[in-house]
């Protein structure tokens, strides 16, 4: 009794037509997605020079008969859907019955399985389309699918491979992809004998995700979890600081299906708002279930897209999601604090301390009414434990970490004198008279005109003693006698003179010489450092791409005090 069926005419016109095999990685793609359709627990791709010479997968799936062994290679031929109504809720990742026929096309496929019970296997043997060899071979239950020296027989085609790097490259990304989207299913990937990826089955994304990304970069995420209108959203979100111009993993998983969709990329990024520097790709690993029939993936070949019944369900869902990781983690007291946001733990401290104190408030002291302050009247500050500031903000309060924020403006400031702008410099009461090594000396001389730039006043004194007459305002009592400029001259002369040395120098100077945490402020302190940081550019992040402050809403005060 076969289970593949050939699609009827009527089904077969209402399925999104096109080519699959593109090059080496879409028979990646096609091939593992049917071995875990067929419920594989390991799945295991060899491949050679990029998959030009060889594409192997193995799997220990459910396996074919004979019957269904010749079938599955026949065009339309799927054992997935059989109905019109089936391609409404598709829960598998293939329903088309292509991509065997397509692959054995243009290849020579050699195709061999066993189902649990059944004495012997079968292997299958095409070329270029045209069936070669069938017999009974020994194995064990599930299935293999060998494809070598792709396109052979379409030279036009084989000249459009890439480097064997590109190409593999392409296909890492496929197993990488379809292994965040199955973490139960063990993969491994090997370029000849060389073994580029070895995933042990997982019980979840998180496990997964380390696996691929490394413990360390998972220290720098923020768990996704949300529940909402029938959509589950889980995964990750990257701290800003993991955030670049470009090459940075972005996966978004809908019912285990690695998808694109600008739109939801495009929430995600809404979901991070100011936190994400300008120009800047956000890690994510997104993974969203939601019910097969509000999903069409019937929408492309290649089935990397789909389209939602409700899109803007979906969007908001995402943005809800992302917003929540990113920005009350701190609040809810239910959740598990992520030991991963290397903060989390002040930042809850700061927080509790903050709704504690503002219940102590004696109630002349209550914050304006209605949720702003008035034109002109200064807002209260308030800095819990020396190292944040609380602030109220239209809708919501903002927590401000006192480092970074005046790590923010002193950077901007020092690029700002580095390209010429005049320094605003104070001259010191006393000189400060310093020793430096041979190698620091150097750098100094070199880079002389630099430091001056951004408003230090040098002399020479000798072989190896400097004075520094003059620092940038706004250094105060970080300048510590300075020890300041020893620190920023030893730490710039490891690096040497080279290219970027002004962001460097901008870099080590703003750090060095920013307010630290478990610096009390005065008020008019601290009202001064807020204003400096909304004057600036970027105020949302440190030049690290830390966060300066945590922006939290009224309504997500209200939600939590159960006013809502
Ligand atoms: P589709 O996946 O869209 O159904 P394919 O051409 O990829 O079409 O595969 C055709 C059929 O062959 C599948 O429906 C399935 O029944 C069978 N098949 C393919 N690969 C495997 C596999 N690795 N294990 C078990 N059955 C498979
Ligand atoms: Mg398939």
């Amino acid at each position: 009794m076969s289970k593949i069926r050939i699609l009827p005419e009527h089904i077969v016109n209402k399925i999104a037509a096109g080519e699959v095999v593109e090059r080496p990685a879409s028979v990646v793609k096609e091939l593992v997605e049917n071995s875990i359709d067929a419920g594989a627990s390991s799945v295991e791709v060899v491949v050679r020079k990029g998959g030009r010479e060889l594409i192997r997968v193995s799997d220990d799936g459910e396996g074919m008969s004979r019957e269904d062994a010749l079938l599955a290679l026949s065009r339309h031929a799927t054992s997935k859907i059989s109905s019109e109504e089936d391609l409404e809720a598709i829960s598998t990742l293939g329903f088309r019955g292509e991509a065997l026929p397509s692959i054995a096309a243009v290849s020579r496929l050699t195709l061999s399985t066993k189902r649990e019970g059944d004495l012997a296997g079968t292997q299958v043997v095409v070329e270029g389309g045209m069936l070669k060899d069938v017999r009974e071979v020994g194995r064990d239950l599930g299935t293999t699918v060998e494809v070598r020296d792709i396109f052979f027989n379409t030279p036009a085609r084989r000249k459009f491979l890439r480097s064997t790097e590109t190409e593999l490259r392409h296909i890492t990304q496929v197993v990488t992809e379809l292994a965040l989207a199955h973490p139960g299913v063990a993969f491994s990937l090997s370029h000849g004998a060389r073994k580029l990826m070895v995933l042990p089955r997982r019980r979840g994304l998180s496990e997964r995700m380390e696996d691929i990304f490394g413990k360390e970069r998972m220290t720098k995420v923020l768990p996704v979890s949300l529940k909402e209108r029938g959509i589950e959203v889980e995964g990750a979100v990257g701290l800003p600081e993991l955030a670049r111009r470009s090459g940075v993993p972005q996966h978004i998983l809908v019912n285990g299906r690695p998808i694109s969709h600008r739109n939801l990329s495009h929430a995600v990024y809404l979901g991070y708002g100011e936190l994400l520097p300008k120009e800047a790709s956000p890690f994510f690993v997104l993974s969203l279930r939601i019910d097969p029939r509000a999903v069409d993936v019937n929408v492309h070949p290649t089935k990397r897209e789909v389209r939602f019944s409700d899109e803007r369900k979906v969007f908001d869902a995402v943005v809800r999601a992302v917003r929540a990781a990113l920005q009350t983690e701190a609040l809810a007291p239910h959740l598990e604090y992520p030991e991963v946001h290397p903060r989390a733990r002040e930042i809850k401290e700061a927080l509790e301390k903050y709704i504690s104190k503002a219940q102590q408030l004696p109630l002349s002291l209550e914050l304006p009414r209605h949720g702003e302050a008035e034109e002109g009247r200064p807002v209260p500050l308030w800095q819990a434990h020396n190292k944040y500031i609380f602030a109220q903000v239209k809708n919501g309060i903002i927590i401000v970490d006192q480092h970074a924020a005046h790590e923010r403006v002193l950077y901007e400031e020092a690029l700002r004198n580095l390209s010429g702008e005049r320094p605003r410099s104070q001259h010191l009461l006393f000189p400060a008279v310093l020793t430096l090594s041979p190698v620091e000396m150097r750098f100094l001389e070199e880079s002389a005109p630099l430091l001056e730039a951004l408003g230090f006043v040098i002399r020479v004194l000798g072989k190896d003693v400097v004075a520094v007459d003059a620092v940038p305002a706004g250094v105060g009592p970080r300048w510590r006698d300075g020890e300041l400029f020893s620190e920023i001259v030893g730490e710039l002369a490891e690096g040497g003179t080279g290219a970027g040395l002004k962001e460097k120098l901008a870099a080590v100077y703003s750090c060095r010489a920013a307010i630290k945490a478990g610096e009390p402020l005065s008020p008019k302190q601290m009202q001064q450092l807020i204003d400096q940081l909304f004057a600036t550019e970027q105020p949302f992040v440190c030049p690290h791409g830390r966060p300066t402050l945590i922006r939290v809403p009224l309504e997500d005060l209200d939600r939590q005090f159960g006013r809502r």
